[in-house]
């Protein structure tokens, strides 16, 4: 088979907008990036671009970290918790 199907991921990396810059991750220069946070202080903001190849090591990142392999056994709450009122 020589075609995959394209993914999810694939459709996420598609979405960014991309310019010429510089990867915060890597040593890559002057490659199509695109601006993924910032690093936020009280005197400023530095935005951080990435380059396709760490977006999608950031994006599978993010997803691993949202679905641990223990997440599926973890015992649903039978009844809803009490709202605390501040
Ligand atoms: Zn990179």
């Amino acid at each position: 088979m020589t075609e995959r199907p394209v993914g999810r991921l694939e459709i996420l990396l598609a979405a960014y907008e991309y310019e010429l810059g510089h990867c915060f991750r890597c040593p890559r220069r002057q490659i199509q990036v695109t601006r993924v946070g910032e690093i936020t202080s009280p005197e400023g903001e530095t935005p951080l671009y990435a380059c396709r190849t760490c977006v999608a090591e950031l994006l599978l990142a993010h997803d691993r970290a949202l679905d641990p392999p223990d997440r599926r056994y973890r015992q649903i709450p039978r009844f809803p918790r009490q709202v605390e009122s501040p």
